[in-house]
């Protein structure tokens, strides 16, 4: 199939094939002809797959007919991220290039100042991150009776915990009939019940096994003794041993982020942080960096996990495994990307047994372990701590501190993940029982190495008991 038998205009044709693109990936062979019908899509399609343009192209043809009015939107896309959503916009002027659209971002961090004059002018496509967006709204500065389009980008994300009442709210803003799609590399069923609700009648297309990851990506693991010292050795071999053109090395907490950071600096490789904590234009500037090539190794929190578009990253490595197993493929994701060859290695520690069992379980299969030289073999400990409970901040890091207040949406609601139910226990294939869910009572990690106690309090699953509205409006409400 090429780009012609889709129905698209010959000036988004143009604006592709200025893109360089041959042909549309799977997922944009079948959604982007029922976004054209104007049919509901929930999408499902591994991470680099084209997700984006699967709806933006069809966006920009169904809105280059009408015109936006002063302080309203005609559509809108949430993402869970800036970087996402900053993204996303990028995407759309590369497409929209021969069309006259107007298009506002909308993310926290930034000043409202150009996101005001935007909105009083009206926009075509709004691209914004929910805490964000309502402050605009509360501010009486934008009209949502408007949208004609509504995409969820990302949306197990955004169904996820934190992002509910903001979300919730935001539909409530939206008049009920409208188009709404949802896209999603990973499909968990509290995901598939919500779509059941909030979608009218949608088109499922999944490109891919659910949850699968890319198989351009070779995965490795290997097991060492619960140590930071001993985890920071092993990194810096690994990636001697790699042949690293750059890498994104994920934590699980910030203070890690940064405590690694500096520690790669030190050993002299070219390394900068990422993560939920630094300032919007800090954080940008870091991406850019590491797009450039002025970085190499980029450590980052989960923030970096999801959606962002780094087409040329050699190496995924996992600093720590991560205690959401749907991260792992999120993460991965970051390397392999638009057909080309990725790795991704993770280093375990001997109490990591129940999230690795997790995350074997979430991807279908083991992952291969790998020697690295100079560094000791370990086992999963028989009598992994049951690390569980421990929630995420929206920027997808480990939480310190008390439980989450509301805080100003200005300050944090825009920013990323929030907390996800808490992987099963399972034993991992190598037969390496982990024996949870007990809590270990002489856990040898230092107290740098400790989660913060406070943090280690509730565990929510799902969306723990709260049942947006939205989710219980009848058919009617939404136009049925
Ligand atoms: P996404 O999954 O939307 O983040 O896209 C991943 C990457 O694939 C981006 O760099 C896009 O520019 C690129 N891409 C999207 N569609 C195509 C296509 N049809 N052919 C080649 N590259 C594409």
């Amino acid at each position: 199939m090429t780009f012609d038998d889709l129905g698209l205009s010959p000036e988004v044709l143009r604006a592709i094939d200025d893109a360089g693109y041959e042909a549309p990936t799977p997922i944009q062979e079948q959604a982007i002809p029922f976004v054209l019908m104007g049919r509901d899509v929930l999408g499902c399609a591994q991470t680099g797959t084209g997700k984006t343009a699967s709806f933006t192209l069809p966006m920009i043809e169904i809105l280059a007919t009408g015109r936006s009015r002063a302080r309203m939107a005609r559509s809108l896309i949430l993402t869970p991220t800036r970087e996402l959503a900053t993204q996303i916009a990028e995407n759309f002027e590369i497409y929209g290039k021969y069309h006259k659209l107007s298009m506002a971002l909308l993310i926290g961090g930034v000043s409202f100042e150009d996101q005001n004059a935007k909105l009083d002018r009206g926009v075509d496509v709004l691209i914004a991150t929910p805490g964000r967006l309502l402050d605009h709204f509360e501010r009486g500065r934008i009209l949502l009776t408007d949208i004609k389009i509504l995409v969820i980008d990302e949306a197990d994300r955004m169904m996820d915990m934190g992002f509910m009442p903001d979300v919730e709210k935001i539909v409530s803003l939206l008049p009920p009939i409208r188009q709404t799609l949802f896209f999603s590399a990973t499909m968990p069923p509290e995901i598939r019940t919500l779509a059941d609700k909030f979608l009218m009648n949608p088109k499922e297309i999944t490109v891919t096994p659910k949850t699968a990851t890319a198989e351009t990506v070779a995965q490795f693991l290997t097991i060492v003794d619960n140590k930071d010292w001993v985890k920071r050795d092993t990194l810096r071999k690994l990636i001697r041993a790699e042949d690293v053109d750059n890498a994104i090395v994920f934590c699980n907490r910030k203070r890690d982020v940064d405590i690694l950071n500096r520690s790669l600096q030190k050993h002299g490789f070219k390394a900068a942080a990422l993560h939920g904590d630094m300032s919007q234009p800090a954080r940008l500037e870091t991406l850019q960096a590491f797009k450039d090539s002025e970085t190499q190794i980029l450590v980052a929190s989960d923030v970096a996990a999801r959606g962002l578009d780094l087409p040329k990253v050699s190496h995924v490595f996992n600093f720590d495994v991560p205690m959401h197993a749907e991260d792992y493929v999120h993460r991965i994701g970051r390397t392999g990307r638009a057909g080309r060859e990725g790795r991704a290695l993770t280093i375990a520690t001997t109490e990591d047994g129940k999230f690795l069992a997790a995350v074997h379980k979430f991807i279908g299969k083991s992952i291969d372990s790998i020697e690295v030289e100079g560094v000791e073999k370990a086992e999963i400990s028989a009598e992994s701590p049951k690390r569980v409970g421990r929630r995420r901040t929206r920027d997808g890091s480990q939480a310190s501190g008390r439980r989450r207040g509301r805080r100003s949406r200005s300050e944090n609601s825009d920013k990323n993940s929030e907390p996800q139910p808490t992987p099963n226990n399972n034993s991992n294939k190598k037969g390496k029982t982990a024996k949870g869910p007990k809590r270990a009572r002489n856990r040898k990690s230092s107290s740098k190495n400790k989660p913060d106690e406070a943090a280690v309090e509730e565990t929510v699953v799902g969306m723990g008991s709260h049942v947006p509205a939205f989710m219980l409006r009848s058919g009617k409400e939404k136009g049925e």
